[in-house]
């Protein structure tokens, strides 16, 4: 088996074609075939270099690794639909000499007005074949004088073309409403339908497994694999992903693209696992699998026809379970742009700074929806300013608190005195002698301890936070890591500030 996805890079990956891509990818690893990453860039006003690498970028952050393509190279290439003019060329010429195909000289003036008169008339518009039957050694000889000529194919008329579709069942369409498609465009290059059998057919694809709206190019592809006398592939339509209107999910509905998920934190396990759940389910009460596991199950015969809706809310607990679930060193990669963003770290980051990290993030991954809420969770490690937290009332209030200051001045006293509380033992041990020292317990004694050391009145877990404070400050600001004020410091600027 060999499949293909083919992007045309024209802006970000969006949501329904990553879909696309992890179909092909997971029916190419259950059957152990071949996925190819191919780029369709013969548009050259809208294709970009830009889009390709963040396409393929998309592609590797999602998990979908493909075997042969663009990057990776392989037997079939070049796998840039740029790189291979010279080879759609000699198969236009070859469809001319065999008289599937011929030169169409009609003006674009002319074809816009025979197409508004079939509209006017009620009928489908098509290419009325004007130029079908011009001898071919008098075409040939006006495109040799600089004449402006497309290739078009001859469609053979009065026919049905059917095709087996794997998700759809059988799909018909007359040849009569097709109209001679443009296989070569007067500027050379090659139109969508022609490129894409070409490739198809020279990569050996065996399934094309596609968005639903590519369709009505079926027929006309089958037909070119007829004229080249070629063994078509099967076909495969997805239903189109849908916004909660049930219209194409589009710009309206907001995010779109993979890069705008990943932005907004999703991890992309499972934003891959969720866009396999669309039109899809690998089992009753089973749709948290790793990508490995979907692959095993996977099977084109069970995808709905019909479309399915982009929910985003089922993303997100998909997200939620992966945020838990995943290793910490996976977890830290993932967060680092986030992270980086807020210059939290920066550039390189040293081991140790990557060690902290790997203690810190995966507790405060099981308590957020998406990476891009952890730097908010970590603010008040690397944020710090007892002056401005007690000129807010909250702050103050709390210190007010019958016995709060003297819990503050004992904590000053006693972490001055004492090694960083760079673990949970430390923290509790500080805290159990500050109690013994003012006899306040409960809320009275980690209230003030919580805002001395944190600057805010909640937050995550004191053990939690303290350790990571205390051993982020151990670190030199040449690991990479922000520099963090200790708790020792922490106290002793609010007990000077409180004495005053
Ligand atoms: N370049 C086409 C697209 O992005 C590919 C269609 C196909 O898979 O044949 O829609």
């Amino acid at each position: 088996m060999r499949v293909r996805f083919a992007p045309s890079p024209t802006g970000q990956l969006h949501v329904g074609n990553a879909r696309t891509a992890l179909f092909n990818w997971l029916l190419a690893r259950h059957a152990g075939g071949t996925f190819i990453l191919r780029i369709e860039d013969t548009d050259a006003a809208r294709s970009t270099r830009a889009s390709e690498a963040a396409i393929v970028d998309d592609l590797r952050w999602l998990g979908l690794e493909w075997d042969e393509g663009v990057e990776k190279g392989g037997a079939h290439g070049p796998y840039r639909q740029s790189e291979r003019l010279a080879i759609y060329r000699q198969h236009a010429e070859a469809l001319l000499a065999s008289r599937h195909a011929y030169y169409c000289f009609c003006s674009a003036e002319k074809l816009e007005r025979e197409r508004k008169a079939m509209l006017d008339a009620g009928l489908p518009p098509r290419y009325p074949g004007t130029c079908r039957d011009i001898e071919p050694a008098n075409a040939a000889a006006r495109v040799s004088s600089g004449e402006a000529a497309v290739v078009r194919l001859r469609v053979p008329l009065e026919r049905d073309v059917v095709f087996d579709d794997m998700v759809r069942g059988l799909v018909s369409f007359h040849t009569d409403v097709i109209g001679d498609p443009v296989l070569v465009r007067s500027d050379g290059m090659p139109a969508y339908n022609f490129a894409v059998v070409v490739d198809d057919g020279l990569m050996e694809v065996t399934h094309v497994v596609r968005g639903e709206d590519h369709i009505s190019n079926t027929p006309r592809q089958l037909l070119l694999y007829e004229a080249f006398g070629w063994p078509p592939p099967r076909f495969a339509h997805l239903a189109l992903v849908m916004g909660p209107d049930h219209a194409p999910l589009s710009k309206r509905h907001g995010a779109t693209s993979v890069r705008e998920f990943r932005e907004k934190g999703y991890l992309p396990a499972a934003l891959a696992n969720y866009l396999a759940l669309i039109g899809w389910s690998p089992g009753e009460g089973e749709e948290l699998l790793p990508l490995d596991e979907l692959a095993r199950r996977f099977d084109l015969a069970t995808v709905a026809h019909s479309a399915g809706v982009f929910d985003e809310d089922k993303l997100a607990w998909a997200n939620r379970h992966y945020l838990k679930a995943s290793d910490a060193s996976a977890l830290v990669a993932l967060t680092l742009p986030f992270l980086r963003e807020r210059s939290m770290v920066v550039d390189p980051v040293s081991d140790l700074a990557r060690d902290w990290l790997r203690q810190v993030i995966p507790p405060m991954a099981g308590s957020v929806d998406r990476l891009s809420e952890i730097p908010e969770r970590l603010h008040t490690v690397f944020t710090f300013d007892a002056a401005s937290a007690l000129a807010r009332e909250p702050i103050r209030h709390e210190l007010d608190q019958p016995g709060a200051r003297r819990v503050v001045t004992a904590l000053g006293a006693d972490l001055a005195a004492s090694p960083r509380l760079t673990d949970r033992e430390r923290f509790r041990a500080a805290a159990a002698r500050v109690k013994e020292k003012t006899g306040a317990k409960g809320g009275a004694l980690f209230h003030p301890i919580r805002v001395v050391l944190t600057g805010e009145t909640q937050g995550p877990e004191l053990d939690l936070l303290v350790p990571a404070i205390d051993s982020a400050a151990e670190l030199s600001p040449a690991s990479g890591l922000q520099a963090v004020t200790g708790c020792r410091e922490r106290a002793a600027a609010f007990a000077n500030l409180l004495r005053t």
